[in-house]
């Protein structure tokens, strides 16, 4: 495989959990990814272990948990402990063989590992450990981890040495991850030193469980414990949990913020700030930044919901909802043809014509990307007959790649990386564009500006990216310039929620 291929390693957003300690640790897994469906549409798996020394029992597919998961299949999955993933991805490896969790038995006996994020390095490991003679059976980054874990650390079955491997495994891996492990008697959870992702450790009837987001934790009726600190691993066995931190702090933190602005669910906590809340603030922290004299303002739903509320409340110009959204479109509209290219943007949402006819409207959103969504939706508002059509987007223009797991494309098709705010406001046919600043938006989570990634808008990336196929990557990109913006565009599929 040529690792200048960008699809060697394809990007993913993901969502991972785990339960340790209950007897229906697979049905609570089911539910909690079921929460979590939102982080991951691709594919879903869940792994439990029927008893100590039995063989995992696994079951993976292609598509929404609930089509991956018939009932039968849950109750096959027996045991206390149990993790599970669901994955997304859109770089073209829609494959059965990259869905999670992966599971190997080597000789720290069997291992299973569900992953969230993009490690910066994998193509330097995959190359070294191939040539020790490792054989990968995937294409994703993760695999990386597990063969890790089997080559590092003293030999032996125990967990002594499944936990001093992983702390050589995290000592080796670089950018971002947030992981569940099963092993033969123990669960563990790691989080990389940046706190790129989120995972957070909750109780159930004296159970331990492990989530991406807090969301699943309520749909359980668990209790939120903590978050998993950036840099810490939590081992979960018969005497409890035991949180190790076995390298120095770093001097920053990066938490996504794009998890506060567009990925997490709403109604998540991430380090201890509501979602749905923050995104109010930004909401209101646009209005007062980008004010305008207008009769309505208007979400793109569901991603602009609360920012458009926050908006309403400071302006108070009134809130509503014109656009209706269609709750059922599954990953099937992601091959369009030619003939349906752009089919996915009206499929989605429809407008109330009435609602908007005659007026000026104020439309907002979390984000533009390519400006597909922004674009379709101006043109809309004008058939309808809105007198006039303002943008607002409650985060700063997206100039930069993601390399820890958002999937943000190439910096050619990002808009903002290839028009400055005046042109893109004319591509979008709008009578105005506000995007919200950075400041403003980090106030708004409420958490201070050196815990946050914040490479996407200001290309100052915490951890540098160590691949040749990321970095091949990025420069042929900047040989070539700028492709095709509106190329893929009916690709982007809106999350279910
Ligand atoms: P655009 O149409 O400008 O390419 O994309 C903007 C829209 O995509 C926004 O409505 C935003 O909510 C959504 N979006 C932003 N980031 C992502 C992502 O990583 N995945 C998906 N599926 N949608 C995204
Ligand atoms: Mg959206």
């Amino acid at each position: 495989m040529d690792p200048a291929d960008s699809a060697y390693f394809p990007s993913h957003e993901c969502g991972v959990f785990a339960v340790y300690g209950h007897p229906n640790a697979a049905e609570l897994t089911y539910y909690g990814l079921y929460a979590l469906q939102h982080r991951g549409q691709e594919s879903a798996g869940i792994v439990s272990a029927p008893g100590n020394s039995l063989p995992f029992e696994v079951h993976r597919g292609m598509g929404l948990v609930s089509q991956v998961f018939p009932e039968a299949e849950i109750k096959r999955l027996t045991g206390t402990r149990a993790i599970g993933h669901v994955r997304y991805s859109t770089t073209g490896s829609s494959n059965i063989k990259n869905a999670q969790p992966i599971t190997v038995t080597c000789s720290k006996g069997q291992l299973a590992i569900a992953h969230n994020g993009n490690l910066v390095n994998a193509g330097i490991l995959r190359e070294e450990l191939e040539a020790q003679g490792s054989i990968f059976q995937t294409t994703t980054d993760s695999e990386i981890i597990v063969h890790l874990m089997a080559k590092l650390g003293p030999a032996g079955g125990g967990p002594a040495a499944r936990e001093q491997s992983i702390i050589e495994t995290l000592g080796r891996i670089q950018g971002a991850f947030s992981l569940v492990v099963m092993g033969e008697s123990e669960i563990i959870g790691a989080r990389d030193a940046f706190g790129f992702r989120p995972l957070c450790i909750g109780k159930l009837d004296g159970a331990y469980v492990l989530s991406s987001e807090t969301c699943a934790l309520d749909l359980i009726h668990a209790e939120f414990v903590r978050d998993v600190e950036p840099g810490e691993i939590v081992v979960i066995d018969e005497q409890g949990l035991r949180s190790l931190k076995p390298y120095v702090p770093k001097p920053r933190q990066a938490l996504c913020v794009f998890e506060f602005v567009y990925f997490a669910r709403p109604d998540s906590t991430l380090s201890g700030h509501g979602v749905s809340q923050a995104r109010i603030r930004m909401g209101q922290a646009l209005a007062r930044l980008h004010p305008v004299e207008a009769d309505l303002v208007v979400p793109i739903p569901d991603s602009g919901n609360y920012a458009a509320l926050g908006y309403a409340e400071e302006s108070g110009i009134p809130y509503g909802q014109a656009f209706v959204r269609n709750h059922y479109i599954g990953r099937t509209f992601l091959q369009p043809s030619q003939l349906t290219r752009s089919f996915g943007v009206r499929v989605k949402l429809n407008l109330i014509k009435a609602a908007v006819k005659g007026k000026r409207v104020i439309v907002v959103d979390d984000s533009i990307v390519r400006g597909t969504t922004a674009r379709a939706r101006v043109v809309n508002l004008r058939e309808a007959g809105a007198k006039e059509v303002h943008i607002r987007i409650s985060c700063p223009p997206h100039r930069h790649p993601c390399h820890y797991g958002i999937d943000f494309p190439d910096p050619a098709d990002l808009i903002a990386n290839q028009m400055d705010a005046e042109a893109i406001k004319k591509y979008l046919g709008a009578d105005s564009l506000g995007y919200l600043d950075t400041a403003s938006m980090v106030r708004a989570c409420g958490l201070p500006e050196d815990r946050f990634c914040l490479a996407c808008f200001n290309g100052d990336y915490p951890v540098e990216v160590k691949d040749e196929a990321d970095k091949l990557r990025l420069e042929r990109h900047a040989t070539t310039g700028a492709g095709p913006l509106l190329d893929e565009a009916d690709v982007w599929q809106e999350h279910l929620i």
